[in-house]
């Protein structure tokens, strides 16, 4: 690891001026995944603003929905009562992710931020257009069992690791962010990861020295009909292959409304835009469903060792949709 200077940030308006200022300095969370790249080479900040103590950890009730801290960590958000009560999805998506030791350390915020867990971005002998643009893409014609059926370019086909993220997005949740000017802006959660294009380097549409204070979780009526799957190669500490957050509102016995988000399958968290669209206002039936899944799985662009993705993919769209309609009381 190479050397770096360490600063604690006081205050909001510290932190964001201490890296707005530096183009190498970083923000440190829990370092869950950040000290790991640095350990690694990949990232060398020359300076951590350490952000631990600033007083963003609240989780409220705001407008009908929920307000969580961007410091708050994994573990706290997740048996919050008011994330488990009215976003069962979100705390089902954090529980699925890494292990209780490294949940107690990791924050919202760097939940957002981190980084993919392609194999050739962490070794730094191997080209890599996210680590080093223009040096090409190892995993294109290697190994590329974990990697995206959705949303890839020929610079980078590497998936979003986030659990937590995949729910937020079905959830339509909105990004709280603030600049070193003091400025601050709401990001959809749509529009806040970004797809790999011409630029693979750049993961999000965070500007530098813009911080992340809060996540809002808008209203919804999704609690009693959601569910999140996550398949992957073991029970703990495994990234998805697949994964599936969703919610439906019922009216009698039709679908009123679906919201469907997946994870392993893109560069950033995928909305299941095209199987929420089919299932709107049919039966919640195990034919719907399939049908749904044939839908969304329909554009899927597999490479030579992820074609399994799809079939996969499928599965667990149906699979998910059947644990979410068993829980309606309607
Ligand atoms: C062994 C292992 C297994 C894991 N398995 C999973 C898994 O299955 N599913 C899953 O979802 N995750 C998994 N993770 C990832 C884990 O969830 C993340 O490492 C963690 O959420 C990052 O949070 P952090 O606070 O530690 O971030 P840090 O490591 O401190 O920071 C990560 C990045 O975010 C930036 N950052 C941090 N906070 C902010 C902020 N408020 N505003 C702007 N930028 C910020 C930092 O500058 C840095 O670039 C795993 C991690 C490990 C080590
Ligand atoms: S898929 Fe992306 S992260 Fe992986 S080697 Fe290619 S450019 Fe790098």
């Amino acid at each position: 690891m190479q050397p770096f200077k360490y600063t604690r940030a006081n205050d909001v308006a510290g932190a964001t001026r201490a890296v707005s200022e530096n183009k190498d300095a970083r923000f440190l969370g829990g370092g869950t995944n950040l000290l790991d790249l640095m350990r690694e080479g990949v990232e060398n900040p020359s300076e951590l603003v350490d952000i631990a103590r600033l007083n963003l950890t609240q989780i409220r009730s705001v407008d009908g929905g929920v307000s969580i801290g961007a410091l708050a960590k994994n573990t706290d958000t997740a048996n919050h009562p008011l994330v488990r009560q009215n976003y069962p999805m979100l705390t089902q998506a954090i529980l699925a992710g890494a292990s209780p030791q490294i949940r107690n350390m990791a924050t919202n915020g760097g939940n957002l931020m981190q980084r993919t867990r392609c194999p050739y971005f962490y070794d730094v002998s191997m080209p890599c257009n996210k680590r080093q643009p223009g040096s090409g893409c190892g995993a294109l014609e290697g190994i590329n069992r974990n990697h995206a059926v959705f949303g890839w370019s020929d610079k980078c086909i590497a998936v979003h690791p986030s659990d937590m993220c995949v729910a937020l997005l079905a959830l339509d949740a909105v990004v709280k962010v603030q600049d070193a000017a003091g400025k601050e802006r709401s990001i959809p959660f749509a529009a806040f990861h970004r797809l790999p294009a011409d630029t693979p380097e750049v993961d999000n549409d965070l500007k530098r020295g813009e911080l992340i204070t809060a996540i809002q979780l808008p209203k919804t009526n999704l609690a009693a009909n959601s569910y999140y799957l996550k398949i992957r190669d073991r029970s703990s500490y495994a990234f998805a292959l697949v994964s599936v957050a969703v919610g439906i509102q019922m009216r009698g016995k039709t679908i009123r409304e679906a919201r469907m988000a997946m994870g392993g399958v893109a560069h950033k968290p995928w909305r299941a835009a095209e199987a929420e669209k089919y299932l709107l206002g049919k039966a919640a039936t195990d034919e719907n469903f399939k049908a749904a899944a044939e839908v969304e799985m329909k554009e899927a662009k597999p490479h030579e060792y992820n074609k399994f993705k799809v079939e996969l993919g499928k599965r667990a769209i149906v699979h998910a949709l059947r644990r979410a309609a068993r829980s309606t009381s309607t």
